[in-house]
């Protein structure tokens, strides 16, 4: 059974920490899209650890982890992740990791213009995490990126960065800065070197693993609702975080996914700028933040938060084409009295049930209802038997709206802090 795991809303759903749970059913664990904008916070007996670049799948023993050709690389972050891992005892090895070929390189020019355009936006800013992500995927579509595979078999490395650079020059030159070839070539020898045992040709990998009937777990980063296509545009990021697109995106589209696992958080978080209807103010929102730890794992920006959100986590369901899913964080509601959540969206007096247009979000206010809390520790729970009544309405409620089954519940970050659902809610 290949399994997509991706998130429903508008990330930090607690992917990585699913991912890290699930593995161990499956010999294969592929990112297939974005770079080092993710923050995957996994907690187990290894230590907690923060992945950025790596399949959250790097923690568990025996599994091969890929990083797909739908990724971008930074590589100096790359070799900084890698060595983090290893002080903590955690090696990553070409047998345990490989890089497609066909994976972009993020360049430093990347992330500098993504922070001279975010800093000439000023307040008009789309919340970036400034770390190259818009530039390197548009410099992909204009096909004029640098991939993985160059580094190995490009027979003129030192011209393709002098055209580029050249390229590049013109074009960032309205910020008054410009790129030089010989430093920049410096840089892809330097760490390039350090990526360069773990490249290879996934595709023949997964080629391998589908005849001897090996499992694939693909890894999303971000949700629904930060999709390039079907999310806020352009408060989005750059790639594709659907599970349809993940075997393309993995470098391995003969691979059918036989399940995708939605990942819907109890309540709602978002970082950076774009249209986030269901967002609380004031008390209740530093309350909320405090009690889920909503600080951004990439960059430590406070979380926006608010109650979950029926439109947008329906729609996040259906585009991600859901077969199930899984509610994280619930035991982090537990403080509350009573649980808000918002049903629909107002705007100049016409409801919206259903997730409209990005633009219509603007001036929508969100319809609140409440459900009653349960005001006790829930997170030693193992069974539904173990949750109170209220919890479990609660999770009725969710599936019954948002029209998927719920599979797993956690109610807490470490990896055996969870509740797998068999039988009936
Ligand atoms: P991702 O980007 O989707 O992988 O999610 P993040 O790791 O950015 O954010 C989820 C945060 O919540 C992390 O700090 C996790 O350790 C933590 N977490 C995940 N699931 C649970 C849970 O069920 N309960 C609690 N209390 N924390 C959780
Ligand atoms: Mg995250």
């Amino acid at each position: 059974m290949n399994t997509a795991i991706v998130g429903i809303n508008w990330g930090d759903e607690g992917k990585g920490r699913m991912v890290d749970l699930l593995s161990e059913n499956f010999d294969v664990v592929v990112r297939y899209q974005g770079g080092n904008n993710a923050g995957h916070t996994v907690i187990n007996e290894k230590g907690k650890f923060v992945l950025n670049l790596l399949p959250s799948g790097i923690l568990r023993d025996g599994v091969v982890n890929v990083m797909g050709p739908g990724m971008v690389i930074d590589i100096k972050h790359f070799s900084e992740e890698v060595q983090r891992l290893a002080d903590k005892g955690v090696s990553v090895t070409p047998e345990n990791l490989k890089v497609s070929d066909r994976a972009v390189i993020c360049m430093p020019y990347h992330v500098q213009q993504d922070i001279m355009e975010e800093d000439r936006l000023a307040d008009k800013k789309a919340g970036s995490t400034r770390r190259g992500i818009g530039p390197v995927y548009a410099d992909k579509y204009f096909r004029k990126a640098f991939k993985t595979g160059d580094l190995l078999y490009s027979a003129d490395l030192y011209g393709k960065v002098r055209d580029i650079c050249e390229w590049k020059n013109i074009q960032i030159a309205g910020y008054g800065k410009t790129i030089d070839v010989d430093e920049t070539y410096y840089w892809l020898m330097k760490y390039g070197d350090i990526i360069k045992p773990f490249v290879c040709d996934t595709g023949e990998l997964f080629l391998k693993a589908q005849k001897e009937g090996k499992k694939v777990l693909f890894e999303a980063q971000l949700g629904a609702l930060r999709d390039i296509d079907l999310g806020i545009y352009p408060y989005t990021s750059s790639s594709s975080t659907i599970a349809a697109y993940a075997p393309i995106g993995a470098g391995a589209p003969f691979l059918k996914i036989d399940k995708t696992v939605g990942i819907v958080k109890a309540y709602s978080s978002a970082v950076g700028g774009g249209p986030f209807v269901c967002e609380m103010s004031g008390k209740a929102a530093e309350a909320l933040r405090e009690a889920g730890g909503e600080y951004g794992a990439a960059t430590g920006r406070p979380r926006r938060v608010g109650p979950l959100d029926i439109p947008a986590t329906e729609y996040g369901v259906r585009v991600q084409g859901a077969d199930e899913i899984v509610v994280t964080k619930l035991d982090i509601l537990s403080y509350m009295d009573k649980i808000p959540v918002c049903v629909a969206y107002e705007r100049n007096g016409e409801i919206y049930k259903t997730f409209p247009y990005p633009d219509l979000l603007d001036g929508c206010k969100p319809v609140i209802e409440y459900k009653k809390g349960w005001k006790c520790d829930i997170s030693a729970a193992k069974t539904l038997d173990d949750l109170p009544k209220e919890a479990r309405s609660y999770l009725r409620y969710i599936q019954k709206t948002v029209g998927a089954k719920i599979t797993y519940v956690s109610v807490g970050a470490e990896r055996d802090s969870y509740i797998k659902v068999s039988g009936r809610m």
